[in-house]
């Protein structure tokens, strides 16, 4: 039940990518759930995975310590070059356990993140379904529901 929990309370993202290249211009890279502080990390990320090769560490770091790449695939008209071929982590963007990691997106970006509901707003939904579960299947059903014509 607490997976399931844990599931529904995962953050949402909603919208769509206007293309800005917002996301592609600095960005910070995890490595098997640690975001990546230390150059050796990011070697160790790049020989195991590939795809990486083309991100390169900027001189620059957020106010965790987490260091900001840029991308060699960038072009410079804000569009990625290999855009068929990029890596799984920008087809993925935006993954919503970014936001586990404090990572926001970034402004003017045509995704937003749905806002969450409280932890009592979920616990009363799921004892709400839970009623629902244990009454007669006849009894399930809201009169909208029953009577719905669409
Ligand atoms: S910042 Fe958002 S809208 Fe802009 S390119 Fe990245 S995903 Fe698309
Ligand atoms: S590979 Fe393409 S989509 Fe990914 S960060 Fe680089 S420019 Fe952006």
């Amino acid at each position: 039940m607490f997976g399931w929990l844990a599931r529904r309370r995962a953050p949402v993202v909603l919208g769509g990518c206007n293309g800005c290249g917002k996301c592609c211009m600095h960005l910070t890279l995890v490595d098997r759930g640690r975001p990546i502080k230390q150059m050796e990390q990011f070697e160790r990320l790049v020989a195991r995975e590939p795809e990486y090769r083309f991100f390169r560490p900027m001189d620059a770091r957020d106010e965790d310590g987490f260091i900001y790449f840029s991308c060699l695939l960038l072009g410079e008209d804000g569009r990625c070059t290999e855009y068929a071929s990029r890596p799984s982590i920008c087809r993925e963007y935006p993954d919503p356990s970014m936001f586990r990691f404090g990572a926001q997106l970034p402004g003017g970006c045509g995704y937003y993140r749905a806002p969450e509901r409280s932890f009592s707003d979920v616990l009363a939904e799921v004892q709400k379904e839970g009623n629902q579960a244990e009454r007669p299947w006849w009894r399930r059903f809201t009169p909208q529901r029953l009577f719905a014509r669409s």
